[in-house]
């Protein structure tokens, strides 16, 4: 590879990675001087986070557990009255992507410091990104005072994820490092890390599907996992990222799964502008083809394939075609409306991505 100038953004975060790490929060807080911190999850993760609420004692300060995807302002709405009425001075969101999504929004209104545990492999606790939901549409914005200040990535975390969220939230984090590869700001740091990513998920994420409770993959996917959420705090996304923006937002399609089912599709759109990232992507996963070996490994994994499987009505495709042609965004290859529907009449109907 021959290095070319560029700009690279180091993500200010510190990170405690390894199992039984949980057990570290405690003094992580008092590294911050967090004397009150407020714990958020979701409703199905609630227990796990009373647990950790009461081995802090007086470190906590309450529980939120009521965090929701897509990270809707009325939910950070009553958050932030709870966390106002319990006088914390600190935030420990404890889940995926959604939880992690509530915290980032309670730090930009509040400004307070987080202590992030992230319990799937979305890899939103490594990026300065805020994705918000009201009235139906998400927007994004980038804000260094969503960045949790601590992340601690405990494996024994993961463990009780069940094998389908597993695949599809360990694609979800190869889409970032796919994207990272071909971005507009692309670097040779983040390149680095974007393939290791690619190669840590891609040999862990089948081994986890068979046996959940295999630690050592499990411990491989986090690391993959935390790489690829490097990527995406670090450079510009593309094409895929506004599909699977505009889909989730529009349709309420679930996260991971909207973006499992893309990749491929749109890995095959941009392979012959981006050839380097594709040779790249190609060595990570072993195979000849970046956008055919996307699919297989979908497949093996037993991920969806189609759109419609996750509740996109057919009707959708043109909403979600005019959506995407009227949004700004940066792709390696120029995106038309006659490419952009076939590619999501495909994805909608589960067919192989169209490779050129
Ligand atoms: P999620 O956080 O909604 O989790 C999915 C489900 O799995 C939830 O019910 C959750 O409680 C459960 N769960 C999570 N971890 C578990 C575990 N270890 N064991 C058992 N159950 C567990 O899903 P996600 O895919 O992690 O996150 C999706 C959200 O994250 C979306 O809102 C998306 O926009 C956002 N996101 C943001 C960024 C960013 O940089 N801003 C990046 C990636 C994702």
């Amino acid at each position: 590879m021959i290095v070319a100038p560029f700009t690279y953004n180091a993500s200010a975060s510190r990170v405690l990675f390894g199992p039984g790490r949980l057990a570290e929060l405690g003094a992580e807080l008092d590294r911050l001087a967090i004397r009150r911190a407020m714990l958020l999850s979701t409703p199905r993760q609630a227990v796990r986070a009373e647990t950790v609420v009461r081995r802090l004692g007086d470190q906590a300060g309450g529980l939120y557990a009521r965090a929701t995807m897509h990270t809707p302002t009325d939910v950070t709405a009553d958050a932030l009255a709870q966390l106002k009425s319990a006088g914390c001075d600190g935030l420990v969101p404890l889940g995926g992507g959604s939880t992690i999504g509530l915290g980032k929004a309670l730090a930009l209104r509040t400004d307070l410091p987080q202590v992030a545990i992230p319990t799937t492999y979305a890899g939103s606790e490594m990026t300065p990104i805020l994705g918000e939901t009201e009235g139906g549409r998400k927007t994004t914005q980038r804000s260094p005072k969503v960045l949790p200040e601590t992340v601690i990535y405990d494996v024994e975390l993961t463990l009780s994820l069940p094998p389908g969220l597993s695949a599809t939230s360990g694609l979800n984090a190869h889409a970032h490092a796919v994207e990272a590869l071909y971005s507009r700001d692309a670097n040779p740091i983040i390149s680095v890390m974007a393939e290791e990513g690619i190669a840590a998920l891609e040999r862990s994420l089948l081994q986890i599907v068979r046996d959940p409770a295999n630690r050592q993959a499990r411990m491989d996917a986090q690391y993959g996992a935390w790489l690829c959420g490097a990527c995406l705090g670090a450079v510009g996304m593309a094409l895929h990222h506004k599909i699977c923006h505009v889909l989730g937002g529009t349709f309420d399609l679930r996260h991971a799964e909207t973006h499992t089912v893309m990749l491929p599709h749109v890995a095959a759109y941009n392979a012959e502008a981006a050839p380097d990232a594709m040779r790249r992507i190609e060595r990570a996963l072993g195979v000849e083809r970046a956008a055919a070996g996307l699919f297989a490994l979908n497949r093996s994994l037993g991920a969806p394939a189609a759109l419609r499987d996750l509740g996109m009505p057919k009707p959708g495709i043109e909403q979600a075609v005019d959506l995407i042609m009227q949004a700004q965004f940066w792709n390696p290859r120029q995106v038309d409306r006659v490419a952009l529907r076939a590619m999501l009449t495909r994805a909608w109907a589960g067919e192989p991505p169209k490779l050129g």
